[in-house]
């Protein structure tokens, strides 16, 4: 029986490398998943691909790399309560402590214990490998109308804008702005526009998102950013500016265009991470009196809602990925995914490659 498996790793120096190690065993309340495909998210090239720079949730020890994991569990340990063999699962990639206040509120992402809060890929093993071991309580199901790649982008990305919008709220009377068009900011679009918002306009610098974006059907209006930005975007929304707007650049000038492109009383949610914005507050946001709100990540229980509406919506993440690798090209697929030059890029296995 095999008893070991490929591991990919981050040294922190732009590459990846694979190790022998052994294939973990599920302890109680654990199971162990057979990976179907692992997508790559930006935060994995920001804070331990290019250098381990990352502190405290983004503190990379180490581990097998990979945050956005699907897969089909193989293996039941002791205790197991919903999950079976055969379950096809989406991990949520934040184990918790379980009992602290946000743990109980299914948002481990703000888990308080410092010692028991570990993000698969950082601080535990993540899905960059043949194998991962799960916590039962961190897998949410995944229909059998969504692929394994489907799933992957849920585990971090999708979840991600999910979260974000249902704190601001979109409905069929908003024209909804996104400032940054990588595959978080293109997920954005796709959720804004299933939940009925009536224009969608985009802001990026690069030709290829632009053009992935309008292939898809997802963009009524695309800007360059610059300084008449907001300009074009009022000329577009009747004089007065957008509903809603998200930010997953994390580029100050892009920011200030979300803010400033916001009609009064509007709302605008900023998910792209790291980097600042310089914004007035009285003519921004005081005297139009709109709403500013930071979101990150999102609970379980908004997770599996977002599985269930995904499947309502027929849905699928997965048009996203321009780029599917094996396992054993882990180390191309991040290059590529560094290099900018893509949609969303995947490692995948089995019937996932194709
Ligand atoms: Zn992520
Ligand atoms: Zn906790």
């Amino acid at each position: 029986m095999q008893t070991t498996m490929k591991g990919a790793y981050f040294p922190g120096n732009s590459t990846v490398i694979l190790k022998d190690v052994p294939i973990p065993q599920p302890a109680y309340g654990q199971v162990l998943v057979k990976m179907k495909a692992c997508t790559i998210c930006g935060t994995d090239i920001r804070a331990a691909y290019r250098e381990h720079t990352g502190k405290g949730a983004e503190a990379y020890q180490n581990k097998i790399a990979g945050h956005e994991p699907c897969g089909v569990v193989v293996e039941e340990g002791p205790g197991i309560r919903r999950f079976h063999k055969d379950s096809r699962v989406i991990v949520y990639h934040i184990s918790g402590c379980g009992v602290c206040h946000h743990c109980r509120m299914g948002a481990m992402i703000s888990c308080s214990s410092t010692a028991l809060r570990a993000a698969y890929g950082w601080q535990r093993d993540g899905g960059m490998a043949d194998y991962i071991l799960c916590d039962e309580k961190d897998l949410v199901e995944l229909p059998p109308n969504l692929s394994y790649t489907d799933g992957a982008q849920v585990a971090c990305g999708f979840g991600t804008v999910y979260e974000a919008f249902e704190k601001i709220g979109v409905s069929t009377n908003d024209a909804v702005l996104v400032t940054g068009l990588g595959p978080v900011g293109l997920g954005a679009l796709m959720l804004a526009k299933a939940m009925g918002a009536r224009k969608l306009i985009g802001v990026e610098i690069n030709d290829e998102r632009i053009a992935l974006a309008k292939k898809l059907g997802l963009l009524h209006e695309a800007f360059k950013p610059g300084p008449d930005t907001v300009a074009q975007i009022k000329a577009v929304t009747g004089g007065y500016g957008v509903e809603r707007a998200l930010d997953a650049s994390a580029n100050d000038e892009a920011r200030q265009i979300a803010i400033r492109a916001t009609r009064q009383s509007g709302k605008i949610t900023f998910v792209g991470e790291g980097n600042t914005v310089h914004f007035n507050p009285s003519p921004d946001i005081i005297h139009d009196e709109k709403t500013i709100v930071g979101s990150w990540v999102t609970s379980i229980w908004r997770m599996e809602d977002l599985v269930d509406r995904l499947v309502n919506w027929n849905l699928h993440p997965e048009v996203l990925v321009t780029h599917r690798f094996p396992l054993a090209k882990v180390d191309e697929a991040y290059a590529l995914m560094a290099s900018g030059k893509c949609g969303k890029v995947a490692v995948c296995w089995e019937e996932e490659l194709k």
